[in-house]
């Protein structure tokens, strides 16, 4: 971590600054923490690989007392909860590999890891929709400047939303070290990371951020009524009735499920008026997915002016809730075609198979499994189930050059823009 995040971060338990403990073990590169000890006025938390460990719960305390022996490799192998010898030596040996890929990775962390859909992640539709709406509320509010947090943000698929917008770097919270460290070096690398629970007050100062948003993880909080409190705390939300500040922040809760419409893992979701009763300081505006779903399809504009009627949020799964001050987030947003700058590198869509017919090229839409289909089949409105490309289109994106063809095939996510070394 960077010694200056230090500034933003505060303890859960006593909302005290952190500051590295000089006398304990630590390792330093410059102004990047890499292990140590961090001190408040109540309590001890390690960093390790450059994450702080911000609670007290699983392995975090055997990991500490790793760090204070100087065996921040021991540590490493308790937050990940390796505990066989075996398991942990072939870990290590492929996490030392800088030739490895996020999939070999995930793999040397057993089957259970990840649910085994990630490989898929960037073109799902849950996925489509929740990228676009990042893109423009938090490229709305933080377009003067300001830092955005992702909480619960898994490994960090749409914390790398954040990278380009949130200055300084995003910060991806969550309570999985594992998932932090693998979006701090494959899926969102450059971001900060912070371990910590969300179901306890966030490890963070008021005002620490400009920008807040848990996508795909809210409706497993059973603390709501605290997270977003606390959501709207670290943005300062009632800084901005204040004329003196320059700019308005916002909270996005993605991607929540709806008590009164079934949906695969269902959590612990609430209804509309449930959700709005969560936000003290602000109203909330709710929207179905489905509408946001149907203008990503359709290419853009993303209308967040729009208003759904009762009844529709009412039937819709997955429900999405914004919060702000900034009128300008609560209209239609141009939703930006890939760029001549692709952040990672360009791949086929892993759904995608090639079938050679001479100097064309034949891919087909195939699914891994029944199950991925029955839950991610609305890929199909806009996969299409065969595209006949030019040979010539796959050398050039195998050379990394986006050609007319390429960038076409991106925009209907054939092509994907994936994370360096994803697979
Ligand atoms: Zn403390």
């Amino acid at each position: 971590m960077n010694a200056a995040t230090l500034d933003i971060l505060r303890c859960p338990y006593c909302g005290g600054r952190l500051e590295l403990v000089a006398t304990l073990f630590h390792r330093r590169d410059g102004d990047e923490i890499r292990d140590g000890i961090l001190g408040c006025h109540c309590c001890i938390f390690a960093i390790i690989e450059g994450i702080p460990v911000m609670h007290l719960g699983g392995a975090s305390t055997a990991a500490r007392e790793h760090v204070q022996s100087g065996r921040p490799d021991l540590a490493r192998r308790a937050m990940f909860n390796l505990d066989d010898e075996s398991d942990a030596a072939h870990f290590d040996a492929v996490a030392s590999s800088e030739a490895s890929t996020y999939r070999e990775v995930v793999e040397a962390l057993g089957p259970n890891f990840e649910g085994g859909y990630f490989l898929y992640r960037f073109s799902d539709p849950t996925y489509i929709v929740a990228d676009a709406v990042v893109r423009s509320v938090a490229g709305t509010v933080l377009k003067g400047g300001g830092r955005a947090i992702d909480i619960c943000g898994g490994s960090g698929h749409l914390t790398r939303s954040l990278l380009g917008l949130s200055a300084p770097a995003p910060v991806l919270a969550d309570l999985y070290f594992s998932k932090i460290w693998l979006a701090r070096r494959f899926t969102a690398p450059g971001c900060e990371g912070v371990c910590c629970d969300g179901n306890s007050p966030l490890p963070f100062a008021r005002g620490a951020f400009r920008y807040a948003m848990c996508t795909d993880a809210f409706m497993y909080i059973w603390t709501k009524r605290q997270f977003v409190g606390e959501m709207a705390r670290v943005i300062d939300i009632r800084r901005d009735d204040r004329r003196d500040h320059g700019g308005e922040g916002a909270m996005l809760i993605g991607h929540t499920h709806n008590e009164r419409a079934w949906s695969p893992s269902h959590g612990q979701p609430l209804a509309q008026e449930g959700y709005r009763d969560l936000f003290e300081e602000i109203e909330p505006c709710i929207f179905g997915e489905a509408g946001l779903f149907a203008d990503v399809v359709n290419g853009g504009p993303l209308d967040l002016g729009r208003r759904d009627s009762t009844e529709a949020i009412d039937a819709d799964p997955a429900l999405t809730i914004i919060a702000s001050r900034n009128r300008d987030v609560f209209k239609p947003h141009r939703l930006e075609p890939l760029s001549g700058a692709a952040r990672g590198e360009l791949r086929l869509n892993p759904l995608y198979s090639p079938e050679s017919r001479g100097d064309r090229i034949a891919l087909h839409l195939s699914f891994p499994s029944e199950d991925y289909e029955q839950e991610y089949g609305g890929c199909r409105q806009y996969l299409p189930d065969e595209v006949v490309i030019d040979s010539r289109s796959l050398t050039a994106l195998e050379e990394g050059r986006i050609t007319p063809e390429v960038a076409r095939l991106a925009r209907r996510r054939v092509v994907l823009d994936l994370p360096k070394r994803y697979y």
